[in-house]
């Protein structure tokens, strides 16, 4: 199939997944990546502890992975070191409680037991029980089908017809079915804030989204040596099957020829053929003519529109004084709706949820008290096309004002002199991901919809397709790399060389 080519524009976990899968079944693959490393999102800032993890910090669903790496003739575990991570996150309130989660339904009994009593943990055991039906509803034809599937999710959903009712039928938001479930209003905060994993206001997202819970709870994994070990070992394995990869190059345009994909112009002005193009930035580029005006009717508006949450990320080095934090740290603030509140208003909140990933070294996964650690903080935020008064000039000192003072009111004094470049603003995400409008996760999760209305594979032009996080079946490193898989298969079968 050598003289079948594919241009695959960018290098996130959807390209990678689709250039390793359709090299490896000896297609000519060429790679264009405008930054100079592969992995988008998933990339490192420099600091004097070392690379810092600046986008994802743990893999979720892993066996997604694992199947990718073996249709691809390869075992993940030649390539990557994956450390289960046994306490998923350690979360603080103002109040000065804190509990920790496990990855395992039974492990986190008794600790919410102690935290908040038996009848939470009675609602506790329910909600789980909710979740993994959820789960096991939408997994194989939602996520695992290359195109959501309906009739499978009712007709299974007859059997399940209890929990059909409570999440799709009465088409309720997240935040309502936890309130109804929880009678603490922490462990509402605590599961509603998964919404947020896909870029979604629990105020506003589908009561659906509390099968993320059942995904954390399968297990989370660190990467030995960080995240970006992923792209850069699934970059290799396309390689030796024969892809090349060209960074720094920056595609202009796609080309169209009798409605027909053609190839690609690079900013250059060099042009490259190919029988088959597969964008991997954010599907509002092509919607918005940053790949030229002859593709920006490939994806439908209502496929990318509403645009989810945007973040400000600090990444930075500095010394923890005398903390019990441990990788993943989660401090809240006390009401929760008001953040999303000011999100939806297009401003900075005033006292936003604090995520803070304290990395250590590969023995252990948290910096020591006292010694310098590498931290990324996620603060979550609208996406430019949503600010009210953007002001870039502004944006720092008020991230800066909201973060260290509340840690340290929580009781986590950093060590450190925030300086502009520790920050990544959404303005910034916008730049490094053209047309996303700084949303990290594509189409936002919300209204009841929203699964369905996600770009699929193949776009309205023969020979381009999409993959990557802003399309089927979602956002998230493994969603990514099933889009990618799903992609790569398209191709495949349009190729005669898959049934
Ligand atoms: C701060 C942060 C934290 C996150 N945390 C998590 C987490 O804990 N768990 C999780 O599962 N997910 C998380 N995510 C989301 C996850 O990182 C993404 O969903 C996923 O990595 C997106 O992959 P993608 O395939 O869409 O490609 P992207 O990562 O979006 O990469 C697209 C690539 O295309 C390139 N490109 C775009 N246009 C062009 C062009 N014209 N020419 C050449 N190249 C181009 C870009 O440079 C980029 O490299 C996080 C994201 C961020 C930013």
């Amino acid at each position: 199939m050598k003289d079948k080519k594919v241009i695959i524009i960018g290098s996130g976990i959807g390209g990678l997944a689709a250039a390793m899968r359709l090299s490896t079944c000896g297609i000519n693959v060429q790679i264009f990546e405008k930054q100079s490393y592969p992995g988008g999102k998933i990339r490192v800032k420099n600091s004097v502890a070392g690379l810092i993890d600046s986008g994802p910090t743990v893999l979720t669903m892993h066996e997604i992975f694992e199947e990718l790496f073996r249709a691809c003739g390869e075992h993940i575990e030649d390539h990557l070191e994956l450390v289960p991570e046994e306490v998923l996150a350690r979360h603080w309130w103002r109040d000065g409680s804190s509990l920790d989660l496990f990855s395992s339904f039974e492990k986190n009994m008794a600790p919410i037991r102690n935290f908040s009593g038996i009848k939470s943990a009675k609602e506790f055991e329910k909600f789980n029980s909710l979740a993994e039906k959820l789960f096991t509803l939408f997994n194989q034809p939602i996520i695992k089908s290359p195109r959501p599937k309906v009739l499978p999710i009712l007709i299974n959903g007859i059997t399940n017809g209890k929990i059909l009712y409570k999440t799709l039928l009465r088409q309720r938001i997240l935040y309502d079915l936890l309130e109804d479930n929880f009678s603490d209003p922490r462990l509402i905060q605590l599961f509603a804030r998964y919404a947020t994993y896909v870029g979604g206001s629990p105020f506003m997202s589908p009561s659906i989204l509390s099968l993320i819970w059942n995904v954390e709870s399968k297990g989370v994994w660190r990467i030995k040596g960080g995240m970006h070990q992923m792209p850069k070992s699934m970059e290799r394995i396309a390689q030796k099957a024969g892809a090349v990869f060209n960074y720094g190059q920056s595609v202009d345009k796609i080309l169209i020829e009798n409605k027909k994909v053609k190839g690609i112009k690079l900013e250059n002005g060099d042009e490259v053929f190919a029988d088959i193009v597969l964008f991997n930035g954010d599907p509002r580029a092509l919607t918005m003519g940053l790949l030229g005006s002859q593709v920006k009717e490939s994806i439908t508006q209502r496929k990318i529109h509403p645009r989810s949450l945007s973040a400000y990320v600090w990444s930075f080095a500095a010394k923890p004084i005398n903390h019990k934090l441990v990788h993943h740290n989660v401090f809240f603030n006390i009401n929760y709706k008001k953040e999303f509140q000011d999100i939806n208003d297009g401003v900075i909140p005033t006292d936003p949820t604090l995520y803070v990933c304290a990395q250590g070294n590969n023995k252990d996964p948290t910096p020591s008290s006292n010694d310098i650690g590498r931290f990324e903080i996620i603060i979550n935020a609208a996406p430019i096309s949503n600010l009210k008064n953007p002001d870039k000039h502004e944006e720092f000192q008020r991230c800066k004002n909201i973060t260290f003072p509340i840690l340290e009111s929580m009781g986590l004094k950093l060590e450190l002199s925030p300086k502009k470049e520790m920050l990544t603003t959404p303005f910034e995400f916008e730049k490094l991901f053209p047309g996303s409008s700084g949303s990290l996760y594509g189409r936002s999760p919300h209204g009841i919809n929203s699964t369905f209305k996600k770009p699929l594979s193949q776009s309205q032009i023969k020979g381009l397709l999409v993959a990557g996080g802003g399309t089927h079946p979602g956002a998230g490193v493994p969603m990514a790399c099933q889009s990618g898989k799903h992609a790569a298969e398209t191709i495949l079968r349009d190729l005669n060389l898959m049934s």
